[in-house]
């Protein structure tokens, strides 16, 4: 049973939240600051997770025992490194169901999985007057790589708009599109306005007009269940270090068909078949662009990610965090002069705000006074700031793990903040 309610324990998939963030212990730091001791409360989770015991352990037992490099050795400890590299695929691969593990492809995070794709499907497939379509709420990791191919092929760039409430104006598609759009590619996600937005409509559309799909799942797949054969997306890109992982470790999920018909992007090391002083000829996928020395601990603390949310279960893990953030949203509009941007129907745990007269950043170091991590700044999204126009937001952002008792605690700080800063 999950709830908020001020008068129960809150749970998630079978186990209190109390129990959860004890495997986290980075959730239990004191932050010492201006004279006061508090303990952390955790609001900065889209830009990244903290991470639980069993990713620690995982990663630390890779090094203790087995570190090798993967794939040329045939001595134990390369074995096991391989072995274990691999089995994290098969659980990223049954985490977001896709059907072979030859469709995961190691990146280093959403942003490099995203190029990825725009230096290698985009230079082959696209050409001078193709379009692009995004969308106007995009981080610049899914708007600047299409940039930089716009400009090197001469295509075009296209913008779903959204709306006052923060959603997409999908009723639109049908006037903006047009028959030079080869590529549609969209957030699912987004890390400002918190909208999630209905992907399957649209990539169900690209699919009807014979456009490819990638979904930005950077803030979707650590936070609910993502399909990608019922999604039917062609690419999926996606962070570890969002969903409890590390750093440094990511993923690109491609169809099968499509990532065979591409060429690879990095070359060198793993990537190759056989190399000629002149040619080279490439390896099988998921292989082909995997070039070089892969981040192995960091795919061993992705598997344990990856199960110890399996175990929690998605949809738990998205059914709590709706009811956490319709907890928040309240809440933190209730708060005098506090203007949440963002108030789509569907919507995640994403809440960016600005409180009147109040700079974002002196806010949230005001609020790392009462041990309160949020951020502020751009988020990495100009455009979405010049639409709302704004330089800047304060952003509060859930997981699983955060309590209703810290939406309170933010609450009351930042309307001693209002005070404070008169
Ligand atoms: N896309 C979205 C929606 C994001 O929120 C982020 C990170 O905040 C990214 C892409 C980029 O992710 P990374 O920096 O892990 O590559």
């Amino acid at each position: 049973m999950v709830t908020t309610k001020a008068d129960a324990v809150p749970r998630v998939g079978g186990r209190t939240v109390e129990e959860i963030r004890s495997d986290f212990p980075a959730l239990a730091r004191i932050i010492e600051r201006d004279g006061k001791s508090n303990v952390v409360a955790y609001l900065d989770n889209a830009a990244t997770s903290q991470k639980p015991r069993s990713v620690l352990d995982a990663m630390a037992a890779y090094y203790e025992r087995s570190n090798a490099n993967v794939h040329r050795a045939l001595y134990t400890m390369g074995e096991e490194s391989t072995a274990l590299y691999e089995e994290s695929r098969r659980a990223v691969q049954r985490f977001v169901n896709a059907a072979r593990p030859t469709e995961i492809i190691y990146t280093s995070g959403t942003t490099a999985g995203i190029n990825l794709v725009a230096h290698s499907w985009g230079r082959a497939f696209l050409s001078e007057g193709d379009e692009i379509l995004l969308t106007e709420m995009e981080h610049h990791s899914n708007l600047v790589p299409w940039q930089l191919l716009a400009k090197e092929k001469g295509c075009r760039l296209r913008f779903i708009p959204f709306g006052e409430s923060g959603e997409l104006e999908l009723d639109r598609l049908e006037t903006l599109w047009s028959d030079r759009i080869k590529l549609v590619s969209i957030v699912h996600g987004s890390n400002v306005l918190g909208t999630v937005n209905d992907v399957k409509r649209i990539v169900d559309f690209a699919h009807e007009r014979g456009a490819v799909a990638l979904v930005d799942g950077a803030q979707s797949v650590p936070h609910e269940p993502v399909d990608v054969q019922a999604l039917d997306c062609d690419f999926l890109a996606f962070s570890g270090h969002k969903m409890l992982g590390p750093t440094g470790i990511g993923i690109l999920y491609g169809k099968e068909r499509l990532l065979e018909s591409m060429p690879p992007f990095l070359a060198g090391g793993e990537m190759i078949e056989a190399v000629w002083l002149d040619h080279a000829t490439w390896n099988s996928l998921p292989y082909k662009f995997e070039a070089g020395t892969p981040p192995i601990a960091e795919t061993v603390g992705l598997g344990a990610a990856v199960d110890y949310l399996g175990k929690l279960g998605m949809a738990a893990i998205r059914d709590y965090e709706r009811e956490l953030s319709a907890y928040a949203l309240p809440r933190l509009k209730a708060v005098p002069g506090l203007k949440v941007y963002g108030e789509a129907k569907r919507r995640g745990g994403v809440f960016s705000f600005n409180v009147d007269g109040v700079h974002p950043h002196d806010l949230a170091q005001y609020l790392d006074g009462e041990g309160i991590c949020v951020r502020s700044g751009h988020h990495c999204a100009h455009p979405i700031m010049r639409k709302l126009d704004v330089a800047a937001t304060a952003r509060a952002s859930l997981y699983f793990y955060n309590l209703p008792a810290e939406i309170d605690r933010l609450v009351g700080a930042l309307e001693r903040a209002k005070e404070f800063f008169g």
